[in-house]
């Protein structure tokens, strides 16, 4: 059984972690959808794929799965992005989202969703962690140690206030 789920992980967090945890117990390989994986050094969407797959590969190191992260750019035509990410992916039986433009595209086109639960989402959001960076809140205990590392290495605290900024 092969699985897919898409996210955009601006940064990946302890949400995202708990969710492909729980996965990694219902499927023998994961597909993860890097999504919006043109997008980077904005407000919200401060970090690239190739960070984002470094992410993930060093956050899951110690789960127990076989997974694929790899980067989906955003087409901006609803009608042919399942046939645009299934033609870019290993092929799947169940989606997992919770979007639900992707459950009504993933369904209209037959293939099974499954939604997860969430996990404390006040604290485990992208928007969250990138609201804390910024305001120099903690923020590190809301992402795997891994994820940490990776945002430290490349500066992204200090990218993400830059690009945040305006001219003034
Ligand atoms: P942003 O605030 O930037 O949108 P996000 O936390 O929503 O970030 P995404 O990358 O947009 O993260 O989410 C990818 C997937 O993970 C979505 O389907 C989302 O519903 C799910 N997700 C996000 N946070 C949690 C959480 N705390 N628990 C479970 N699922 C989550
Ligand atoms: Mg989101």
């Amino acid at each position: 059984k092969r699985a897919f789920y898409i996210g955009r992980f601006q940064p990946f967090h302890l949400g995202h972690y708990s969710v492909i945890t729980s996965i990694a117990e219902e499927v023998d390989e994961l597909i993860i959808g890097i999504g919006s994986a043109q997008r980077t050094h904005e407000a919200n969407n401060p970090f690239t794929a190739g960070e984002r797959v470094m992410m993930i590969r060093h956050a899951l190191e110690d789960i127990d799965i076989h997974f694929y992260a790899l980067p989906i750019d955003d087409i901006q035509q609803n009608p042919i992005w399942v046939s645009y990410v299934t033609s870019r992916t290993p092929p799947f039986d169940t989606a997992y989202t919770n979007n639900p433009l992707v459950i009504e595209l993933f369904e209209e086109a037959g293939i099974a969703v499954k939604q997860p639960p969430m996990y404390r989402r006040e604290q485990y959001s992208g928007t969250e962690i990138r609201r804390r960076m910024l305001a120099d809140e903690d923020w590190k205990h809301l992402v795997p140690d891994a994820v940490a590392d990776v945002i430290d290495e490349i500066d992204g605290v200090r990218r993400l206030k830059r690009v945040s900024g305006t001219d003034g």
